[in-house]
């Protein structure tokens, strides 16, 4: 009998998640037997069902919204990145039984917007809006892919002005009031790390941000990515993405980190797409 492995994706609500179903995707691909299920948990739940999980033979875990802070508080290990984030998207129980936090989120978007769109952010003057869990782990990848600038704007002005103390930057990075963002030079990459399209807000952006070379990346995808991709073909942008890939990117790494064998992330992505199109 072959045996089966057991991972799952914790977070709160959790039932929109594609995880699953990318994890099926790549354990067809590779003829590896495993099961991966999504488990909703309240922050109050958390800590019980994911030690109920692991207890129970989950050999990984993928954390989500709102639990990624208290997935790296649980656990024993943390890896360099999951270290200067303080936040983590993937727990891997190792040989000797402890439970590693990794955060793969910077990753997976530079995977996506070098590597797919062919943005490469280096030497490019960058906007960032938001200064949640996604932006932290994005300011810190565009840094170490060495934009020539950084800017950060969120709507609540002193959460930037944190994100920012934690990155520990100088040189290329400063912080904007929100309602400053209109006395801004153009930009050659803006990068939406929001959580407005998920609650159907729009941003409020000045079509002066964008020059003719500006490309525009959402985090976020589908539905919700839809108002910040609108505005961005509105205003002139060169071109505009949605966060989808890179979804599947940080799935992949995932993977890969458990299994040890890398998935087709371009055939899981025309697959999701094709389930997508009308
Ligand atoms: P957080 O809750 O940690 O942060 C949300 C951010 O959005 C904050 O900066 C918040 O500002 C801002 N915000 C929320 N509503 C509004 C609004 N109406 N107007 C302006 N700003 C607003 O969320 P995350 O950082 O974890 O996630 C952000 C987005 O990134 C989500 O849409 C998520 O789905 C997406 N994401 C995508 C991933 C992918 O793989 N493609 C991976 C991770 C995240 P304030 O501080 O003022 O509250």
């Amino acid at each position: 009998m072959i045996a089966v492995s057991h991972y799952a994706v914790f977070g709160h609500p959790i039932a929109h998640s594609l995880s699953p179903r990318l994890h099926a995707l790549f354990a067809a691909q590779t003829g590896l037997a495993l099961d991966y299920i999504a488990i909703d948990a309240t922050p109050e739940a958390f800590g019980d069902a994911l030690r109920d999980f692991f207890a129970g033979g989950g050999r990984g875990a993928n954390v989500t919204l709102p639990h990624k802070a208290a997935a790296f508080a649980l656990a024993d290990v943390h890896s360099t990145m999951a270290r200067r984030l303080d936040i983590a998207n993937v727990l891997t129980v190792l040989p000797d039984g402890r439970l590693e936090a990794d955060s793969n989120d910077g990753i997976g978007m530079l995977a996506d917007l070098c590597g797919r769109r062919g943005v490469d952010p280096r030497g490019r003057d960058v906007l960032l809006l938001g200064a949640g869990g996604a932006a932290r782990a994005a300011a810190f990848a565009l840094l170490d892919a060495e934009v020539r600038t950084l800017v950060i704007a969120n709507r609540t002005f002193e959460r930037a002005r944190a994100l920012a103390a934690a990155l520990a930057e100088t040189e290329r990075l400063c912080v904007v009031r929100w309602d400053a963002l209109v006395s801004r030079a153009p930009f050659d990459l803006i990068i939406n790390a929001t959580s407005a399209g998920v609650q159907r807000a729009a941003l409020a952006l000045p079509p002066s941000l964008v020059q003719a070379c500006t490309a525009a990346y959402d985090l976020s995808y589908g539905p919700a990515a839809r108002p910040f991709v609108d505005w961005a073909g509105c205003a002139g942008c060169a071109a505009a993405y949605d966060g989808l890939g890179m979804l599947v990117e940080t799935a992949a790494a995932s993977f890969e980190r458990w299994h040890g064998v890398r998935p087709d992330v371009n055939a899981a992505l025309e697959k999701i797409n094709a389930g997508n199109r009308p």
